[in-house]
């Protein structure tokens, strides 16, 4: 057998979302453990790519992306966040969220650049950096309330800083951002050449009346800033893997370098199909209280029970503790969860490097009222 390098990623196994997937599958356990919904996307939106594809739009789109669907991005931004971007030279159109990250960070971290994150973190921003060459330097946030203390994300900063990443709203810990810590954040950055990779995907389900305050509201941030979304949190279409990302003409000039020899472009038809679709906007701002019934929904239905509800300000997930109800770890606890009890979660050590155990385990409420009651009936027999 042919004797292999060294693996890049030796600590890297599969990520988390893929196994609890696979084994809420085998176990026939209803799964809110990946993040997806499990209702239709709205039909309108499904007709306008039969439309597109059927019209014969069915080849390459432009390597940036198709300048209806980037046009429709930028009147979106403008009109939520008051912040204006270029249609051609400061968005471009990317295979999801994830495809975004990857190539922002390709772009900008070299060898021993340090990268700050803050833990819990989505699995897919250390790997990527440890793959460039990066550092990462993290800031933990803890349960319950997983706040930031700034004093302590300024402390990790060096001259070596080459980029902060920023998750708001925050998976899984379902925290948003106050004016306070942008404020804070803008103070550690001024005055330096450290870039922000500011990963907003869920920036449209955040609840109670609070605001989504994204990077690109404050003239400081949006200059050193990538944002990434994505409209498979958007429309309910995880699977179409497709988002985008923002950023001033100059980051976005990098950005592409990389872009186009990592996927080149993004498929046309549906590119199409959000431009048309996006026109209108009550496609999109009925989510904030539409996700609110149904975590408020999951919410009552697990009020009685010994798991302890943390708060839920944004993202569709919610954080459990069950240190009442049993001693494991957190991944043996969401396997036996799965396997007793058909119901499939996230635990919180995967977010965390050190794989910090607080007994917390995520559970995704974007899913269809009947499947969430479902869940509740199963989880209150804990
Ligand atoms: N974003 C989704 C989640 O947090 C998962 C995406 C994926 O499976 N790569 O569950």
């Amino acid at each position: 057998m042919i004797q292999l390098p060294l693996s890049k990623l030796s600590n890297v196994g599969t990520t988390i979302f893929s196994q609890m997937t696979q084994l809420a599958n085998e176990n026939e356990a209803i799964n809110l453990s990946q993040g997806f919904p499990d209702f239709l996307p709205d039909s309108e939106l499904l007709n306008h790519v039969d439309h597109f594809i059927k019209k014969g739009f069915n080849q390459y789109a432009p390597m940036p992306g198709m300048i209806a669907l980037k046009e429709q991005i930028a009147a979106k931004i403008e009109h939520s966040h008051q912040a204006v971007y270029h249609p051609d030279s400061e968005i471009t159109v990317t295979a999801g969220g994830t495809q975004a990250i990857f190539t922002t960070i390709a772009s900008f971290i070299k060898k021993d650049d340090e990268v700050i994150i803050f833990e819990p973190a989505y699995d897919c921003y250390e790997p990527t950096v440890e793959l460039f060459g990066g550092i990462v330097k993290r800031f933990e946030m803890k349960a319950p309330d997983y706040e930031i203390d700034w004093n302590a994300v300024k402390n990790l900063v060096t001259d070596k800083t080459r980029m902060i990443i920023i998750n708001n709203p925050n998976n899984p810990a379902g925290k948003v951002l106050k004016e306070n810590d942008i404020l804070e954040l803008i103070k550690i950055v001024k005055e330096t050449p450290i870039l922000i990779l500011s990963d907003e995907v869920y920036e449209n389900i955040v609840f109670d009346g609070k605001e989504h305050l994204s990077v690109c509201k404050y003239p400081e941030l949006k200059e050193r800033s990538i944002m990434v979304a994505s409209f498979g949190k958007l429309f309910h279409v995880t699977g179409w893997k497709i988002g985008y990302c923002a950023a001033p003409e100059n980051l976005t000039h990098e950005f592409r370098k990389v872009h186009q020899f990592n996927v080149f472009s993004v498929n046309t038809p549906i590119q199409l199909a959000l431009a048309e679709y996006m026109k209108n906007p009550d496609h999109y701002h009925y989510l904030n209280q539409f996700f609110q019934e149904k975590r408020d929904f999951l919410r009552q239905g697990l009020s009685n029970t010994s798991f302890e509800l943390l708060d839920c300000e944004g993202t569709y997930f919610q954080a459990l503790r069950y240190d009442k109800i049993s001693d494991k770890n957190d991944l043996d606890f969401a396997r036996e969860l799965t396997i007793s009890h058909k119901v499939a979660s996230v635990p919180f050590s995967s977010f965390y490097k050190n794989k910090r155990d607080e007994k917390v385990i995520r559970l995704c409420f974007a899913k269809k009222q009947e499947t969430l009651e479902r869940a509740i009936e199963n989880l209150a027999k804990l």
